[in-house]
């Protein structure tokens, strides 16, 4: 497919514009360059910021919410409407199979949807107070908001950022990752066709220490919205921090599924595969670790390594269970956790297909405690390591004990465990018997410890991406 747009060019105050330099994008199923993007640098950043404070005193700052819904809603429309070209182009720039990354087209919809809906549905609230009072809140936008989006999922992560903050009134400015963005142009296209204001939404490519960094610093910013590694969201945090600006921050995990020995394996094993190959592993909530009950333990391993044995991985227009991982960089750090894993056992692998591409053989092992390296670090890779426990406060421990804590999932029978484990495990979101709950635009979603901290999608959002106001009157 030849791609219908312009990749060079900058969205900002509604104008499409050159950067004085570009970047090449590079197709990771084969190696080969995909097209050009504009690198961004401070001065395009300041254009974008402008931009955004002019949208906020024009059209859309007055835009009633209802308006502001039919927009979003009218967008979700419109890249339905699209989604097996948005698809075709999340393929090829960030190497998912074709079916995962129509999956994303219709998340972005879905996501605009439900943001597109919920515009008018946010409102404060009277506050009781001292007689001759009258107190109220008011939901107000933060005003220009800044989203540094990464490669993994270029459009569920700007429908559920960029959504929801538009949702709210905000104006956005939008960074996008230098290793994928062409839906993320391609979205601002279609903004701008559905009539979205001027400067309601300004996309600047580039790389993370020139636009990213002069996004996060800027003065004129009154929000962040970040989702991508600890070591950047830190920076970011520091960064936004200088200016007293708040920030979201999303940035992966160690996620584990638990698996007790009344669990029903076959409806468990499905999600305990596909939860760690999805998207090559690089995914934030990845179920990278399995905690087994050390009497089944024998039987999971088998049965998962079967599944790995099936797995077929190639370029992302074949549309196997798996395509390459982003990057020669992705791929030298995953294969650098695997040179690690000497005293574990390759209980299971898949089949590469493709050639010239960044190919990672997906790769189940045991033998791990939770302590080992393996258990502990974010691999961003098609890796799982399985870890058997005795008892269920073993398996809290096990699963409570890294750095992160995202997302878990348990598999149990047993109606007191799922509530006590509900309650005990570190993460933000709990699946009882499922993983993902299909991808749950409705659910609020983010993490404690290094996993992060703020919401993101379902209502809890739009709180996020908007401040209180409280009034209050004296009228005797
Ligand atoms: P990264 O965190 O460096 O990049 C994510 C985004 O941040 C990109 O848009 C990038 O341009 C931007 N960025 C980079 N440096 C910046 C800075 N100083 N200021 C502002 N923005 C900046 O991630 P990466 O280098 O692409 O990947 C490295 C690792 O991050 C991966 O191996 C993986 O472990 C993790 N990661 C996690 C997620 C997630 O969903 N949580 C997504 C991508 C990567």
């Amino acid at each position: 497919m030849t791609i219908w747009f312009d990749t060079e060019e900058m969205l900002i105050g509604g104008r499409w514009l050159r950067a004085a330099d570009t970047l090449t994008l590079e197709n990771p199923s084969t190696g080969q360059p995909l097209a050009q993007i504009a690198r961004g640098q401070s001065r395009d950043i300041d254009a974008a910021v402008a931009a955004a404070h002019q949208a906020l005193s024009g059209d859309w700052g007055r835009m009633p919410a209802l308006e502001r819904g039919r927009v979003l809603t009218r967008m979700g429309q419109m890249v339905l409407d699209r989604a097996d070209d948005l698809a075709v182009l999340e393929a090829m720039d960030v190497g998912k199979p074709l079916k995962q990354a129509r999956a994303d087209a219709v998340a972005l919809a879905r996501y605009l949807e439900f943001y597109g809906g919920a515009a008018d549905k946010v409102h404060g609230e009277t506050i009781p107070y001292l007689d001759g009072y009258t107190v109220y809140t008011l939901r107000q936008p933060h005003g220009v908001t800044g989203h540094i989006v990464p490669w993994n999922y270029p459009m569920q992560i700007i429908g559920r950022s960029v959504g929801a903050a538009l949702a709210m009134g905000n104006a956005c400015v939008l960074k996008p990752a230098e290793e994928a963005c062409l839906t993320a142009l391609a979205f601002a296209r279609i903004a701008v066709e559905a009539g979205l204001p001027d400067g309601a939404l300004n996309v600047v490519p580039g790389l993370g220490g020139e636009a990213g960094a002069a996004l996060t610093a800027h003065p004129g910013i009154h929000h962040i919205s970040f989702t991508g590694s600890v070591a950047t969201g830190v920076k970011v945090q520091q960064s936004a921090g200088a200016n007293v600006v708040p920030v979201t921050l999303e940035l992966g995990g160690k996620s584990p599924q638990l698996v007790f020995d009344d669990a029903d394996l076959d409806a468990a094993l499905p999600f305990l595969v596909n939860a760690g190959i999805q998207n090559a592993g690089q995914t934030c909530s990845a179920a990278s670790r399995i905690l087994v009950h050390r009497s089944i333990h024998d039987d999971v391993v088998a049965r998962m390594a079967e599944r790995y044995g099936a797995l077929k991985v190639g370029p992302a227009m074949d549309d196997l269970d798996m395509g390459p991982v982003i990057s020669a960089r992705q791929k030298a750090i995953v294969d650098g956790f695997l040179a690690q894993a000497g005293d574990l056992t390759v209980a299971g692998q898949g089949e590469i297909l493709g050639t010239g591409g960044h190919y990672v053989a997906p790769t189940l092992l045991t033998g791990a405690t939770g302590a080992h390296a393996l258990a502990q670090a974010e691999i961003f890779g098609p890796v799982q390591v399985v870890i058997p426990f005795e008892t269920e406060a073993e398996a809290v421990q096990i699963a409570n004990g890294t750095d992160y804590g995202l997302v878990a999932g348990v598999w149990t029978r047993d109606g007191g465990r799922q509530m006590r484990l509900a309650r005990d495990l570190r993460a933000g979101q709990v699946f009882l018997n499922n993983y993902g709950a299909g991808g749950g635009v409705e659910l609020p979603f983010g993490g404690v410890g290094k996993s992060g901290h703020g919401r993101e999608k379902g209502f809890e959002a739009l709180y996020g991406f908007s401040q209180l106001k409280t009034v209050a009157a004296h009228h005797g």
